[in-house]
This record gives C-alpha cells, structure tokens and sequence, in this order.
C-alpha cells in the first residue's frame, strides 16, 4: 500500500494512493482518505479524492532522521573516503524535513549543495535494541529521500549539523510504499536525475551495510519513534544543484520525488 500525507481545504490527513499512473504522473491517482493514523490499526474510510486535487506534504513527520554516511563504497571513493569500520551516522533535523513538489531554498552559507538519492526506511512502532529478527517488525515501509549536502560546509566543519542540515535538506516522498519486504528492498534501483538528465544510478544491493544492520546498530543507541527515518546511503555520481534546477529521486516500486531548488528569499 502506498500511504500519503497531505492537505486539502486547509485539513491534513492520510490515505491510501490507488490506481495507476504513467511514471512521475498523477494522472488517474486518488486519494482514499485514512481514519486515523497509519501506525496503528487504521480503516479506509472509502472517501476518494482525485491526487491532483491535494497537496502532498512529507509523508512522515519524524522525531528525527538518521543519516548514514558513506555506505556505498563506489561513492566513499568519489569523495576520496574509505569505508569506515564502523557506519558514520548523523541527524538530520525534524525542520529539514519537506516534501515531494516543495521547493528547495539554496542556502545562504554555501556555494555547493549536492544531491543524494537515497532509499528512506520508515519505522513503524517504538523500538530499541531490536534483534535482527526482529527488524521486519519495526520496518513500516520505504520512501524516496534526498540528502541534500553543502559539501563546502561538509568539508570545513568538524560536525555535519549546518552541511546536511539546513532547512529543506531533507525532501521525503511522494508517499511510503509498505509493500516492500527487506529481502525486495536490499535490490532496488536508485536514479537521480537534475533537470531530466541522469546524475546517479545505482542499486541498493551495492550497500555496505544492510537495512538489518543499520536498524540493530541505531537501536543500541537510541530509541526509535514511529515516522522516524533512516537514510540508508547515497550511491555515486553526487554532484552540485543550482537555483532553478528540478530534482528528482527515484527508486523502483517507490516512485518519484522531484524538488525544484529556488533562490533563498
Ligand atoms: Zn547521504
């Protein structure tokens, strides 16, 4: 099921996306609207609404998310890093956080923010010191992400809050696919293309560390709230934005996030 967030006449609400539509289309997409929540028991209250006619927004609106630095080796080594021993991980603001048709403002302390498409898992109940086992349990589903980056400021700050956490970093969309299992989700393919053109292409089969790991080694540390989210890693062939660029991540049996990037007013 593909679950989304959005606003209509000022309302906000889930639902479930049905129908079918041509790739990075909403053509034929309606919207049945929730009761509740989708986290727990939730009924489909049977009132369909057109998709064009909403405003997506952020599928999730997470406590937080968890980034995870350098877990493709082909893109560790484009920036001239090894794999770490141990996964590099970093958070990413609730306030990063928009969502699929939001516009990206290019922030003011850099000269060189770069995309990352990334497979986004989204926890579905609070979970800590989750056995491996057990990860499927925790897993609500999958979403498309974009970890915006100023690399400039990632180079020059000790710490990644200010390069990876602005305002805007975090695109999350169009909506979460629960239909994945993790055996589907460790062998999809993950795109990003910068005005049509084709900048990254790989497959989450290429990740150094698996969905299972990163739940177990995240889970020892902290607890995990449901609608929180964990960005898995970026493939190669990261490279710079500029205003007025449309970004777009997709990944297959996800969809398409697309971003527009304007100048900070
Ligand atoms: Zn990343």
């Amino acid at each position: 099921m593909r679950i989304a967030r959005f606003s209509i006449d000022g309302n906000v609400a889930f639902g479930a996306i049905e129908g079918d539509a041509p790739p990075g289309s909403t053509d034929g997409l309606v919207v049945n609207i929730i009761k509740g929540i989708p986290f727990a028991d939730f009924e489909l209250s049977g009132t369909r609404v057109p998709l064009g006619q909403v405003r997506l927004l952020p599928p999730v609106l997470p406590s937080k998310v968890i980034g995870i630095g350098r877990n493709y080796a082909e893109h560790a080594a484009e920036l001239g890093n090894e794999v770490p021993a141990t996964p590099v991980s970093f958070l990413k603001p609730s306030t990063s956080v928009i969502g699929h048709g939001d516009s990206v403002a290019y922030p003011a302390f850099s000269q060189e923010v770069h995309h990352e498409a990334e497979l986004a898992v989204v926890i579905g109940r609070l979970c800590r010191d989750v056995p491996r086992e057990r990860v499927k349990d925790v897993v609500f589903g999958f979403t498309c992400a974009n970890d915006l980056t100023a690399r400039d400021v990632q180079r020059a700050d000790d710490q990644w809050t200010r390069a990876k956490g602005f305002d805007g970093a975090c695109p999350l969309g169009p909506w979460v696919e629960t239909g994945i299992d993790l055996a589907t989700a460790a062998d999809l393919t993950v795109q990003c293309t910068v005005n049509g053109q084709q900048r990254q292409l790989g497959s989450t089969k290429d990740m150094v560390r698996s969905i299972e790991d990163l739940v177990v080694h995240l889970t020892e540390a902290m607890t995990l709230l449901p609608g929180d989210v964990i960005l898995t890693g970026t493939p190669a062939g990261v490279g710079p934005l500029n205003v007025g660029d449309e970004v777009a991540v997709t990944i297959e049996g996800i969809g398409t996030l697309t971003n527009k990037v304007i100048q900070r007013g």
